[in-house]
This record gives C-alpha cells, sequence and structure tokens, in this order.
C-alpha cells in the first residue's frame, strides 16, 4: 500500500504502541490517585507537558485532550466573553474551528471571517481591517490541513499587537507541530492546539497549549482534572504515546526528506501538462487539480493499484464544494478535480516514482473514458 493521505492520519509508530500498552496494562493507574504507583503516572505524565513546551519552545500550560477537535473548541468557547466583544477567523480553518465560529455567529455575536489569497494564505489587510480594541480572539491556523499553505504567524502577531493588542491569538498547528521547524514563543501565540495522530502517535489524544490560564475557562463540568480546565480521568496511555511519538520524529531530517519526496512526485507530475501542481508552504501537502476529472473518481481509480490518495480532507469530503479552496478564488471545476497528496517520511522514493507514473496514467485513463 502506498499510502499517501498522511494529513488525514498517520500510521502509529510500533513504539508508540508498546508505551500505549504498557500504561494500559502494567502503569494502568489513575494519576489523580494518592498512591506511589499513580503519582509516578502523574509524573510521567508531566514529562510529557514539559516535552511538548520544550519542542514549542515556550513557557506556560498544557491541558490534555481528545484531540485537536476538543482543544479547538476549549480555546476559542474557554476564551470567549460575553458583551461586546468580537472574533475573527479565517476562512480557511478546519470545521473544529470555524463550526464554531459560526455557532458564535449564531449566538449573535460579532464575527468576521478574513479571506484567503490565491497563495492559500489568508489576507493579512483584510485582517488588519476587521481587527479592533472590541476583538476578543483572533484564530488562525498555522499550516492548512488543505493546501499546506503557511500562514505567516508572526506578521499575524505584529498586526496583532499593533492594531488589537489586548486580543487573544489562538493557532491551530496540527499540520505544523513537529513537522515543521519554529517556536511559537517567536509569535506570542496565546493558545496553540495540537492532534498525537497526525505524527504518529494514537488517535484521539491531543493537547492545548495555554500562554496564561486566567484567559480560559473550562466548557465542561466534572472531577476538575487538567487544573479544572477538562475534566475527565486522563487518557494517560494516549498521552505517554503521544510523548513516545513526539521524541522519536526527527523533524529536520523528516523534513528534508520529505521535500525530496514531493519534489520527486511533482517532477513526476509534471510531465503531462495539463495537471495543476499548488506547492506553495509545508513539504507534507501537495495540493493538485486533474482537469476534466472528478477528484473522488481518481481517488477511486488509484486504491485499485493500493494507492490512497485524498480528495479533501476527511470531514469534507462528504459535502459539495470546498469551503477552503473556494476562498482562495478555485472555480467549482477546480474544486472538484482537486487532490491531496500528503506525505510521510515512512514512504521511499521508489514508491513515490511507483505513484507519480501510475496517478497520470490512471488520470489519463479516466479522461479518455469520460470524453
Ligand atoms: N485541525 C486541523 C488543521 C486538522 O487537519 C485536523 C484533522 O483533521 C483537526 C483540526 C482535527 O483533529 P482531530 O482529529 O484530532 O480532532
Amino acid at each position: 500500500m502506498i499510502y499517501l493521505d498522511n494529513a488525514a492520519t498517520t500510521r502509529m509508530y510500533e513504539g508508540a504502541v508498546d508505551v500505549y500498552k504498557k500504561y494500559a496494562c502494567q502503569s494502568f493507574y489513575n494519576m489523580s490517585a494518592g498512591y506511589n504507583k499513580a503519582i509516578e503516572v502523574a509524573k510521567d505524565i508531566d514529562e510529557t507537558r514539559n516535552l511538548i513546551l520544550k519542542k514549542l519552545g515556550v513557557r506556560g500550560y498544557i491541558i490534555f485532550t481528545s484531540g485537536a477537535t476538543e482543544s479547538n473548541n476549549l480555546a476559542i468557547y474557554g476564551s470567549k466573553r460575553n458583551g461586546k466583544w468580537e472574533y475573527v477567523f479565517s476562512e480557511g480553518e478546519h470545521p473544529s474551528v470555524y463550526n464554531v465560529a459560526t455557532d458564535l455567529q449564531n449566538q449573535g455575536f460579532v464575527v468576521h471571517f478574513v479571506r484567503l489569497k490565491e497563495n492559500g494564505q489568508i489576507d493579512y489587510e483584510q485582517l488588519q481591517n476587521v481587527i479592533n480594541e472590541r476583538t476578543r480572539l483572533i484564530s488562525v491556523m498555522h499550516v492548512s490541513n488543505e493546501t499546506g499553505a503557511i500562514n505567516d504567524l508572526k506578521r499575524v502577531d505584529l498586526i496583532r499587537q499593533k492594531f488589537s493588542p489586548k486580543a487573544l491569538l489562538h493557532v491551530d498547528g496540527v499540520q505544523a507541530f513537529c513537522k515543521l521547524d519554529y517556536k511559537i514563543g517567536d509569535y506570542n501565540i496565546d493558545l496553540y492546539t495540537i492532534s498525537s495522530h497526525k505524527f504518529h502517535g494514537p488517535k484521539g489524544v491531543g493537547a492545548l497549549y495555554v500562554k496564561n490560564l486566567n484567559a480560559l475557562k473550562n466548557i465542561t463540568f466534572g472531577g476538575g482534572q487538567e487544573k479544572g480546565y477538562r475534566s475527565g480521568t486522563e487518557n494517560t496511555s494516549g498521552i505517554m504515546a503521544m510523548g513516545y511519538a513526539i521524541s522519536h520524529f526527527n523533524t529536520k531530517d523528516n523534513y528534508n526528506y520529505v521535500e525530496q519526496l514531493k519534489n520527486l512526485l511533482k517532477e513526476q507530475l509534471s510531465v503531462d501538462k495539463k495537471i495543476k501542481i499548488f506547492d506553495v508552504g509545508s513539504p507534507y501537502i501537495l495540493s493538485v487539480t486533474f482537469p476534466g476529472v472528478n477528484g473522488e473518481t481518481l481517488m477511486r481509480a488509484l486504491q485499485d493499484y493500493d494507492i490512497l490518495v485524498g480528495n479533501g480532507s476527511a470531514c469534507s469530503t462528504r459535502k459539495a464544494g470546498n469551503r477552503v479552496l473556494e476562498s482562495m478564488g478555485y472555480n467549482l471545476n477546480e474544486i472538484k478535480s482537486h487532490v491531496r497528496i500528503s506525505f510521510s517520511e515512512e514512504l521511499s522514493l521508489k514508491e513515490i516514482d511507483f505513484a507519480g507514473k501510475k496517478i497520470v496514467e490512471v488520470y489519463n485513463n479516466i479522461l479518455e473514458k469520460v470524453k
């Protein structure tokens, strides 16, 4: 199987599975209990908090959650305040942010949506125009899960500091964490979301980085775990396995290797001049349109050759159109013929070589049939 849908999820590292099992079957204690065995687990969990903070290059707090969807909901609803506050989101956000934004709008809050430019990044001029002293929160993703476009967070922070210094900055870092080499301390980010299954950890576990706990309120109620911000017994196996994945993910080496994979695939695909390649950001994601062919048809045809590609994020595959590509100015035909190819360091150059040639061949076969 040549798996080219690593932005949807990744294969779990075998070592992470071993760690998961250890904390499920041996060190399985509830970390809130008072006996030594449980206290040891709590210490291990705290080490994972520190590991994430170190990787992010910041001081602050880590709240463990069930994944990025929950982290994003907690970041936005948790920082919401009543009164004349306004909220700013980009049109390129994942549904776990975007649908929260539309819910806030339905509740009667003033919500601004910032367009995307052709290169997939947010329109910084529009951001500048919509923020003001009433802005409570700006939420902008780090790397687009649809296109791989990387937003300039330094620029976002500078705009925020100039026009709305009190506004909180939340960043969905799901497609960036571990994969790109950066320190969020450089961007004065208040809230940052990560998800374990995007970097070879288990599914159903993630975290929210919080710079200042006073900015946040809990949105669920219960036993008061995670300093009261996320009640419920911690998923200790998942958290420890995520920690394993973080410490075994070689950010620099993987980046360089994945870039090589992406360049090879680009070379293969550009043999066919009809194919349009959109490569502007993260080497982990390549957005491609295959004029005249439906992306879903191509995706289904490729699976017969054991090649798996994505046609839009998993959450939006069943919906007509694509809000993110639409915001960038794609027309409906381009959106329909769009395929997302996303890489992992576990792929070989030989596999990419095979996949590239096969994609061109299968695309042209389908074109012939639909003529
Ligand atoms: N944000 C982005 C940018 C994503 O790509 C995803 C994954 O699809 C999510 C949020 C949701 O992550 P999770 O599956 O951990 O809830």
